[in-house]
């Protein structure tokens, strides 16, 4: 294996600049994906650089062919691309199914199901051509809770991560390649509309509170790392007990 070099997507912000904060102490380089705070993205790349590890940053559109090609020929200046971590995902904000418009549902099924799809396509690719790598990819605990009142497709996206993860882990696992999933519960993030829907979920978590970005993270390391040498297709649920 290579030194590692991982991709993370939506690496700008929440739990996606955490995880890139986390791979940097854990010695990887680091290429960070976002959309359009390019701001964000470099105050991330700095916190990799001052892990002494090499970071670049790259916009990019997951949901679009072209732009994913694009953060992946960038990666390659950093040498082979060892690690994918599929974070980019938008919730579509809160509501029922009977009143969410159609637009909606389809920007959440572009950036969360073919969006990971991209770029776990254009990974295995590279990887299977430079010496295996992993992936992870970012799911969510509604994906096998559902999420009743915050978009009921939302979950139908996260519920299609985990089954894309388990099916290429078996399809690339002779390539050296493994794919596993990281499923977090509530975890206090811009991501939701509602600022305070952590807070008011409490209640609904056995350990009683929402997560933090940074207790994603550990997870996300072990999976790309040699020590999970053996796991692959596993969905791992970080949730607090949900
Ligand atoms: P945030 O909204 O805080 O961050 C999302 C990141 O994804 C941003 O960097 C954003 O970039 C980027 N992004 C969004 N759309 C695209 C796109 N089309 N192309 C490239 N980048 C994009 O979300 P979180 O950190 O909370 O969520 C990260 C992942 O974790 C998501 O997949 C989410 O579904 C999942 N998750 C989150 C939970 C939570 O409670 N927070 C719970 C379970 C799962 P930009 O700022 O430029 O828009």
């Amino acid at each position: 294996m290579h030194q590692p070099v991982t991709v993370v997507t939506g690496g700008s912000r929440g739990i996606g600049a955490a995880i890139c904060a986390r791979l940097a102490a854990d010695g990887h380089d680091v290429v960070v994906g976002y959309r359009s705070d390019a701001t964000a993205a470099e105050a991330v790349a700095e916190t990799v650089r001052a892990a002494g590890r090499r970071c670049l940053t790259v916009p990019s559109d997951t949901a679009d062919e072209t732009s994913v090609d694009r953060l992946f020929d960038a990666a390659a200046e950093l040498g082979p691309v060892t690690g994918l971590v599929n974070n980019a995902g938008i919730s579509g904000g809160n509501g029922r199914l009977a009143d969410a418009d159609a637009d909606g549902m389809r920007r959440a099924l572009e950036v969360n199901v073919l969006g990971y799809l991209l770029c776990a396509r254009r990974a295995v690719r590279d990887m299977s051509r430079t010496g295996g790598g992993a992936i992870v990819n970012i799911s969510s605990a509604a994906a096998t809770l559902g999420s009743p009142g915050q978009y009921v497709h939302y979950a139908a996206t996260k519920a299609a991560v985990d089954t894309m993860t388990v099916g290429l882990a078996k399809e690339v696992a002779a390539d050296g390649i493994r794919v596993n999933c990281v499923a977090p519960g509530i975890i206090w993030t811009e991501f939701h509309a509602d600022p305070e829907r952590p807070a008011k979920l409490a209640g609904t978590i056995p350990m009683g509170r929402a997560g933090q970005p940074e207790e994603i993270t550990g997870a996300v390391s072990w999976l790309l790392s040699a020590d999970a040498s053996y796991t692959t297709g596993a969905i791992l649920r970080v949730a607090g007990g949900m």
